[in-house]
């Protein structure tokens, strides 16, 4: 064993502001269209789902959004997160290269995700709101928005995925220990999901329906709004935290990283901790190698098409320019429930298609292996979605070792993986199947594309 090295920073180190990738891009990314006349959509068609102050983040183009002292007193809680040289897990592969990690399981609901949770309920409390609505896969994004929502006294309703609801009890148990209302979807409870059970009863549920069912809530009620926990601008925007506390960090490790790996669902983790470095290279600073890596039953980065397409499978969104497989598209059961969206945040879209980034899949076993070499050098058992980022690190620094190279890679550890050990078990007993598609299963889904590829 060697001796941990972990930077923290104080609590007066929190950030004051978060930080917004739109003001340096070299071009901004395609707006969002209404589906019907497919013109660009305004601040108003956003109106019925999130209130004003949000809206306004999501079309925003300063370079800082001030955090406001209420959130940052919150996330005094669990932030600064910690900043970790994993030197067990460099000594086991034996790489010359420098390995940390962001860690993001500190927060109570064990992810990244209250970072945004936090700050959409503030938001939307401070505009009058008395409930959110949202969906869940796996349950981390409901768990995260159930804890800020018994902060700040909200009633907060989660449409969670059936499959999940069935086979991942202890996380509705959070959500309920939280005062949230966790219902199966589809439910009867909107007229999305009665239609999807008239047609197929024993439907099993996907987040694109899920999403269709809590949007048609929030639109349908004055009181009550939508929040979406990734993929949106102002998400991505509320993740930036921990890329602005890293960069301090390896500042304090006297290093600078030259590889950044982070898992992509929806974007937001990756976003968050990227963003911050990509906007100092885009403002004439160091060139960084930027890492997607997401699962090869769910390959929006890599095999997805960049094209206009709903954000649910109801239809009701509007419709976003992003790397996508199709909203029709339903990810087989892999384990990392939360990396199993149809579509890309258009942002991280945006700077993939502009080559500021690259993007690989990775198959699940394979993932799982990296998942628990990372557990058994340095303690912590990372999400099964995390363990993508752990993977695609490995690989980096395994890489150095046979270019006989030091570099410095920074990954982010966006969640622990304790509500999920389940998929360990079934990890250790070789239950886990690895999946490929061929082309012709993706040009199903992707053949459902809306017509409009105006703009
Ligand atoms: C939700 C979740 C993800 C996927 O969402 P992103 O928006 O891509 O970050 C990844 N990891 C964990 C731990 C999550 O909870």
């Amino acid at each position: 064993m060697t001796d941990t090295i972990k930077y923290l920073l104080p609590e007066t180190e929190i950030p004051n502001t978060w930080y917004n990738l739109m003001a340096d891009l070299p071009s901004p990314p395609p707006p969002p269209l209404h589906p019907g006349t497919k013109q660009p959509i305004g601040p108003d068609d956003l109106a019925p789902l999130f209130p004003q102050s949000l809206i306004m983040q999501e079309v925003a183009t300063d370079r800082e959004i001030e955090i406001p002292e209420p959130v940052r007193r919150i996330y005094r809680q669990w932030r600064p997160a910690p900043l970790y040289r994993a030197r067990n897990l460099e000594k086991t592969l034996d790489t010359p290269a420098r390995i940390y990690y962001k860690y993001e399981g500190v927060s109570p609901a064990g992810s990244h995700k209250p970072n945004t949770a936090v700050a959409q309920a503030f938001f939307n409390h401070d505009a009058g709101i008395r409930k959110i609505t949202t969906e869940t896969g796996a349950g981390q994004w409901g768990s995260s928005l159930a804890f800020a929502g018994a902060l700040f006294g909200m009633e907060i309703q989660v449409f969670m995925v059936k499959v999940s609801y069935q086979q991942k009890p202890y996380r509705r148990a959070l959500m309920e220990t939280y005062g949230a209302r966790c219902v199966a979807s589809p439910s009867s409870e909107t007229n999305v999901g009665r239609e999807i059970l008239a047609r197929t009863p024993d439907n099993s549920g996907s987040l694109g329906i899920a999403i269709s069912e809590a949007v048609e809530i929030a639109a349908t009620n004055d009181d009550t709004k939508y929040a979406l926990g990734s993929v949106l601008n102002h998400v991505l925007l509320h993740q930036t935290i921990v890329g602005k506390e890293a960069m301090k960090q390896m500042e304090m490790a006297d290093d600078y990283p030259d590889v950044i790996v982070g898992c992509t669902g929806g974007g937001s983790n990756f976003a968050g901790i990227v963003f911050p470095f990509l906007g100092e290279q885009l403002r004439g600073g160091k060139k960084v190698d930027i890492l997607a890596i997401e699962p090869a039953a769910c390959p929006s980065l890599t095999r997805g098409k960049y094209a206009y397409d709903f954000g649910d499978t109801g239809h009701l969104t509007p419709l976003v320019k992003m790397h996508t497989l199709g909203s029709t598209f339903i990810p087989p059961a892999v384990h990392a429930g939360g990396l199993r969206y149809h579509g890309m945040a258009p942002m991280v879209s945006h700077i993939k298609d502009l080559g500021l980034i690259d993007a690989r899949a990775y198959q699940q076993v394979e993932v799982f292996e990296a998942g628990v070499q990372f557990a058994r050098a340095e303690g912590i058992v990372p999400a099964p979605e995390a363990n993508h980022a752990v993977k695609g690190a490995i690989d980096e620094a395994l890489k150095c070792k046979q270019e006989g190279r030091s570099r410095s890679i920074l990954f982010n550890l966006c969640g622990h993986g304790h509500f999920d050990m389940q998929a360990y078990s079934d990890y250790f007993a070789g239950k886990l199947t690895d999946m490929s598609y061929d082309e012709s299963e993706l040009a199903m889904a992707l053949a459902g594309l809306p017509s409009a590829q105006a703009a």
